[in-house]
């Protein structure tokens, strides 16, 4: 029956409705944080693609030069011995060894195995067939990952218990065909073990995360400065126009009343009470002054709320009793525009609050309640208490409000259809008030209205909450 905005009206005032520039100060705090933490990640995901490139690249480098070094060992002692064949070439008589080398072997033209060595030699079958038939392309470096087992490892013929049993080995394998006066006489292939550079890795991505972490404190801290201090200026001047509207209503007040005390006394003067045009002239006068009246004791209020300047008293107050007086004087009112009103309450409802706050709550719910009902319409103030909330719901069946226009109604100044709601008077500032008392009992409203259906205020607020500044 209600619109849907009335749920997320409802979600918006129970998470609270913070200040204003408390809210502002957040965002700017996540925006300039998330901008520092943006440049902070682009940074390090580019030093360690960086770095990540110069070490392979190193390595690659290191592997080329020792596969360029080994062969040329191998071609000039086939050049001394004048062997044009690498079959009975003992490893004996060459040495080959290289930084990180985890293996190489040299194959003679059809292949097989000529000689080689290998950090775990329990692998030799597995490496082996890693390179067996392989012929690199034009610079052509192979990347392996191997999963090597310890069961070798021994010291003094003991078998070492401590330690993983198995690791991962990384391998950049190299290949280079080996000739003897231009004649393709065999291969050889080198692997070296690059562990340590991923281990290098992933040192650094832990080092790099933690990093990130801890200038994400720094950024959020950095950014809640500079949003402070964003926020400084215009704090200061919004402050100072609270002020100004502040000091203006109260400026403004005395002079309103002793204009309607002039026009009541006016209006008794001889001649003036016989000339229907005066007369006129003078009701005219008399209910915008009484408008302005209205809307500047509200303005004052507001003003005084924004600065905290208002005093609240806390006090036991049986709500039925309060709500039978708010009743009871707008009962003129109400049947001057046709309208019945009815208080459905406990017989007692003592809760804990601010007396004259909770009055002219209840007064506003239902004025506006009587103002936007039609001839012959009705509306009704009903309390109740559950739990450690009592309840308050003003109802009518009057012209309802738009769901586009339901989040904004407690907004200041905001008046539905400005055309039709100033027949009925007010300046829209009424429930920006309410939800103020509201919010001082530390309670919620919501609406539930639709076009033509009527209006229900809700209100929920704790029984014994303090009521806070
Ligand atoms: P106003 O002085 O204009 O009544 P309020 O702040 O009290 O100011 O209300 C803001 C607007 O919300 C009103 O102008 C009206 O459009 C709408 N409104 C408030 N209460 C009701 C209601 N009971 N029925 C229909 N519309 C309402």
């Amino acid at each position: 029956m209600y619109g849907e905005s009335d749920i997320k009206l409802k979600i918006k005032w129970l998470k609270g409705n913070g200040d204003l520039f408390q809210r502002t100060q957040r965002r700017l705090t996540l925006q300039y944080s998330g901008l520092i933490m943006l440049f902070l990640v682009l940074f390090i995901v580019v030093v360690y693609t960086l770095l990540y490139m110069v070490i392979l690249r190193d390595q690659h480098r290191e592997l080329e030069q020792l596969t360029r070094q080994e062969t040329r060992i191998i071609s000039d002692y086939l050049a001394e011995s004048a062997r044009n064949e690498l079959q009975g070439l003992e490893s004996q008589e060459l040495v080959l060894a290289g930084v990180d080398q985890f293996f190489y072997y040299v194959t003679d033209a059809n292949g097989n195995l000529v000689m080689g060595s290998e950090t775990m030699p329990h692998m030799q079958g597995e490496l082996f067939n890693l390179v067996a038939g392989w012929v690199p392309k034009q610079n052509e470096i192979r990347e392996e990952t191997l999963q090597v087992t310890f069961d070798e490892r021994r010291i003094g013929g003991r078998e070492i218990d401590e330690g993983p049993k198995s690791d991962t080995v990384r391998l950049l394998i190299d290949g280079s065909p080996i000739f003897y006066k231009n004649q393709f006489v065999g291969m050889i292939y080198i692997g070296k073990d690059i562990s340590f550079a991923y281990q290098l890795f992933q040192w650094l991505l832990v080092v790099l995360v933690g990093l990130t972490v801890l200038f994400a404190g720094v950024a959020v801290l950095i950014s809640y400065m500079m949003s402070k201090k964003a926020m400084g200026p215009i704090s200061t001047a919004f402050n100072r126009q609270k002020e100004f509207v502040g000091d203006a209503s109260h400026e403004l007040r005395t002079p309103l009343s002793v204009m309607l005390s002039s026009i009541d006394a006016i209006e008794m003067t001889d001649g003036v009470e016989e000339d229907p045009f005066a007369q006129k002239l003078l009701r005219n006068m008399k209910s915008e002054v009484k408008r302005m009246t209205g809307l500047v004791s509200d303005l004052l209020v507001l003003a005084r709320a924004d600065s905290g300047g208002v005093e609240r008293t806390l006090e036991q107050v049986n709500m039925q009793a309060e709500a039978a007086n708010v009743v009871e004087s707008l009962v003129p009112h109400a049947e001057a525009n046709g309208v019945s009103l009815q208080l459905k309450a406990p017989d007692v409802l003592f809760v804990t609050g601010d007396r004259a706050r909770l009055k002219q709550l209840m007064y506003i719910l239902l004025d506006n309640a009587v103002k936007y009902s039609p001839d012959g319409g009705s509306a009704s103030l009903q309390l109740s208490e559950s739990g450690r909330y009592w309840t308050m719901k003003v109802a009518d069946e009057g012209i309802g409000i738009h769901p586009d226009d339901q989040p904004r109604i407690f907004d200041r100044f905001f008046r539905s259809d400005k055309s039709r709601t100033r027949s009925v008077g007010g300046h829209g500032l009424g429930l920006s008030i309410a939800k103020w008392i509201v919010d001082i009992h530390q309670g919620t409203i919501s609406v539930q209205s639709g076009p033509g259906k009527g209006s229900t205020f809700i209100v929920n607020i704790p029984k014994e909450k303090a009521v806070s500044s």
